[in-house]
């Protein structure tokens, strides 16, 4: 299974692969994941690229500016369900 090597295709240069996004119904921001193809949430892939590993069980990621199509590094932070809850409770 060599299937990685180099690929002598002469077409598709202008082609570039585009990543698809899209905002779900709660307000995410979401990719399609090209190996998968499943959407997967932005703010949570970024923020598990922060903390170099999954985002554990009931932890959720928070957008500190409350801008939840704003999935920059230094807007997203890790916070319990309970303590996100209250976050969006208080504002
Ligand atoms: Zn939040």
């Amino acid at each position: 299974m060599a299937r990685q090597g180099r690929n002598g295709s002469r077409t598709g240069s202008s082609s570039k692969r585009t990543l698809q996004t899209r905002v779900n119904s709660s307000g995410y921001q979401q990719f399609k994941d090209p190996r998968t193809g499943k959407w997967t949430s932005t703010h949570k892939r970024v923020a598990e690229k922060l903390v170099g590993g999954p985002i554990f069980p009931g932890r959720e990621v928070h957008h500190i500016d409350g801008d939840k199509t704003n999935n920059r590094p230094s807007n997203l932070t890790i916070v319990s369900k309970a303590e996100h809850r209250r976050i969006h409770r208080t504002k």
